[in-house]
């Protein structure tokens, strides 16, 4: 008796256990058709046995094993089970959430056997001359099958066809199977394949450091200021790593997986070479991709973070880019950081892990401290010089909608240059509050513990955390008032105010609202290339990775909302996120110069910033880390739970709080608490914070303690190495 273990999507941390008779170990990593209750499901065959726990007349025989696609490798499959123990996340939902989407569906082109054709032995000898003349069909296809080494049924049309085909097949000429044309090896040649420019003496000591990495697992920080041309390198890893026959791994933040990165990529190694994946793709398109990754065919596999499961036999290196931006942890279902992976995976496969950053995590920062991650740095720029960063004090300064005289001045002096501007301000709408000076009312949302925010077009109040939106109100829903004020600036006022403020600017907006239409910002990146813009006000959707080259003057404000959050690793992101604007002035041939405004210039923060040293400020900020007793020093998880009711949260925390069992010593339980914000989308949240001096005990304590979790009728999930607490 063979049976199969089978991973399903299910919520439970266990297989499920079927009979299949003509099972082999070959079928490990096959996606199986099986019946589940009264449905049928598509699994992943992660075991065999001889025996089950289940009573042999209650075993269920699987449909169908699909053995017309290849296994998920076992890389893959040690992958995810990792992501399992270390996510504490069943199985089953790791594996089938790691596969594109069209392989999970019960019915649909994949799961149906495609039939494939390829030559004989006998074929492939004979010649085509061979043939009788008459028999044009028939040559015709020895020559398309020659071509393409295979065809798959549906390739093969017309009556003619068709009658060629099976004659073909009848003289032993040509054989079928339910194998497709996985032809592994195979990448198209490089085409319009363009050199790059001569490396900077940093540029070339990090290719070479990196170049001498290749063919063994090590992880390297390329911490290089922004506009030291970390892309380069990473152009000159890939081009090593296909001129050795290697496959490499690009990941990328979400917001920089552009047009233009894929362009680039495209422009120097040719576009047949690269794939790119994404979630934004079609699911039948996703699984193409896929598989000519998994295939091998192509070289380089560039994509956010889901990419870091794609199969790629023949791995030579992982780069990950922007390697501090929380875009790579998911912050729903399996929790997972795609860097954290990818380090596994480098490990795993024997392959260097490069992460780069102007600004790394605290956690990759210390690695490189104690030692543990080679540090290569990139301190000059590739083209021009930093930016001068000036702090502009506006204690007590009266402001005309947020902006200080001094910053009106330096954007008119920069107009009259006929220069470029970013004024930055990471709040979308029109005003972030709106309020009725005569009894205090300020418009909340119904359903979430926030504020709605003011949206100039259409004179709307939206929430940011739920899409609620409804017309602003034309008098105080509590007195009557008739008077109420939009208090606060967002982008939309700013755009406003310069337009008014600039008469001859020609300002554009550029933030989530006014990019939501397709082919929207690369329109209006297309008019700042052209030098059709004079001021930009942008959100964080500008901060990062862009190249403007015209861009001479940026202009922070709003910093001091970034001081004031609670969350311990506030600084750390404001201070990336600075340093990433800042980054965006003088990239061309001309100086470019920052303005921070702020009520708290002496704040340390502003000190590191003005002298862009990232290494003082995170040494700052680790030290305070340690004494404080904060990650990366500590290791935390996080039970969070969420409900209709408020009281159903709580109880549930409560009780999951009381069924650890003893704690260990280095382990930490605080109260549960609510989480920021408390309700969202009229849903309840809390939390439960567990805190650790050493992994291994807090993983030992999380595998004992989930199972006896309460049953109750809440939503709750665990994150492990949690990114907001
Ligand atoms: P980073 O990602 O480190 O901020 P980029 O990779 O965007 O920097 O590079 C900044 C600019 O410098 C880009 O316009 C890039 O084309 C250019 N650049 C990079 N390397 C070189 C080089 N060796 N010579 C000339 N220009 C370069
Ligand atoms: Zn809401
Ligand atoms: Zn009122």
């Amino acid at each position: 008796m063979t049976i199969v273990q089978v991973a399903l999507d299910v919520p439970l941390a266990r297989t499920f256990d079927y009979l299949a008779s003509d099972a082999t170990s070959g079928d490990l990593g096959r996606l199986v058709l099986v019946p589940f209750g009264p449905n049928r499901r598509v699994g992943i065959i992660v075991g065999l046995a001889h025996a089950s726990e289940v009573e042999p007349e209650r075993l269920r025989p699987v449909v169908r094993i699909v053995r017309s696609r290849p296994p998920l490798p076992a890389h893959i499959l040690d992958l995810c089970l990792f992501c399992s123990r270390y996510y504490h996340h069943p199985l089953g939902e790791v594996l089938l959430g790691a596969i594109p989407t069209a392989l999970r569906r019960t019915q649909g082109t994949a799961l149906s056997t495609p039939v494939v054709f390829r030559l004989t032995a006998a074929g492939a000898a004979q010649a085509p001359e061979g043939l009788p003349r008459a028999s044009v069909a028939r040559r015709a296809l020895l020559d398309r099958l020659r071509a393409a080494g295979a065809l798959a049924d549906h390739d093969i049309r017309g009556a003619g066809a068709r009658r060629a085909l099976r004659s073909l097949v009848a003289a032993g000429w040509v054989s079928s199977s339910d194998q497709p044309a996985h032809e592994p090896g195979r990448e198209a040649p490089a085409s319009g394949a363009q050199p790059g420019p001569t490396l900077t003496t940093g540029q070339a000591a990090a290719v070479d450091t990196v170049l001498a990495a290749l063919g063994s697992f090590q992880t390297i920080l390329l911490q290089g200021i922004t506009g030291s041309g970390k892309t380069e390198v990473y152009l000159r890893i890939l081009e090593a790593v296909l001129a050795g026959g290697g496959q490499a791994l690009l990941l990328v933040p979400e917001i920089n997986l552009t047009p233009q990165l894929e362009a680039q990529l495209a422009e120097r190694f040719g576009a047949g070479r690269l794939v790119t994946l994404h979630s934004a793709l079609a699911e039948g398109e996703r699984l193409v991709r896929w598989d000519r990754a998994a295939a091998g065919q192509v070289g380089i596999v560039a994509g956010t973070r889901l990419a870091v499961f794609t199969p790629l036999p023949r791995l030579a290196a992982v780069i990950v880019d922007e390697e501090h931006d929380a875009s790579y942890k998911q912050q729903e279902g399996l929790r997972y950081h795609a860097r954290d992976l990818a380090v596994f995976l480098g490990r795993q496969r024997g392959v260097p892990v490069i992460l780069g950053s102007a600004t790394p995590s605290l956690e990759s920062f210390r690695q490189a401290e104690a030692g543990r991650y080679r540090r290569l740095t990139l301190d000059t720029r590739a083209s021009g010089r930093p930016p001068a960063v000036r702090i502009v004090d506006v204690h007590g300064v009266n402001l005309d909608n947020g902006l200080s005289p001094v910053l009106l001045q330096a954007l008119a002096d920069n107009l009259a240059r006929a220069e470029q501007s970013l004024v930055f301000l990471n709040r979308r709408g029109f005003a972030p509050t709106l309020l009725c000076p005569a009894c205090g009312w300020v418009a909340p949302c119904q359903r979430c513990s926030a504020r709605l925010t003011v949206h100039a077009p259409g004179r709307r109040l939206r929430c940011h955390l739920c899409g609620h939106h409804e017309a602003v109100p034309r008098v105080c829903p509590a007195c009557g008032s008739q008077d109420l004020r939009a208090l606060g600036e967002g982008t939309q006022r700013l755009e406003q105010v310069l337009a008014a403020r600039l008469p001859a600017a020609r300002v554009a907006r550029i933030d989530r609202d006014a990019t939501r239409r397709r082919g929207a910002f690369r329109a209006l990146r297309e008019r700042i290339d052209a030098n059709q813009l004079d001021v930009l006000v942008g959100t964080q959707m500008l901060a990062k990775g862009h190249d403007f080259p015209n861009l001479t003057l940026v202009c922070v404000l709003g910093a001091d909302l970034g001081l004031m959050a609670a969350d311990f690793r506030a600084e750390e992101r404001l201070f990336a996120l600075l340093l990433q604007v800042a980054g965006r002035a003088g990239r061309g041939d001309r100086p470019g110069q920052v303005l921070v405004q702020t009520a708290f210039p002496a704040h340390p923060l502003f000190a590191a910033l003005q002298a862009q040293d990232y290494d003082g400020f995170a040494r700052g900020q680790l030290t305070v880390r340690q004494a404080s007793g904060f990650p990366p020093f500590l290791y935390q998880a996080l039970l969070r739970a969420e409900a209709a009711e408020e009281h159903a949260v709580f109880d549930f925390l409560r009780e999951a709080a009381r069924c650890t069992g003893p704690l260990p010593e280095d382990i930490v339980m605080y109260d549960p608490v609510p989480a920021n914000p408390a309700r969202v989308a009229g849903r309840w949240r809390g939390q439960l914070l567990l805190q650790s001096t050493a992994r291994p005990p807090l993983h030992r304590l999380l595998d004992a303690w989930l199972p006896r979790l309460p049953e109750q009728r809440v939503h709750w999930s665990i994150d492990v190495d949690p990114l907001e607490v």
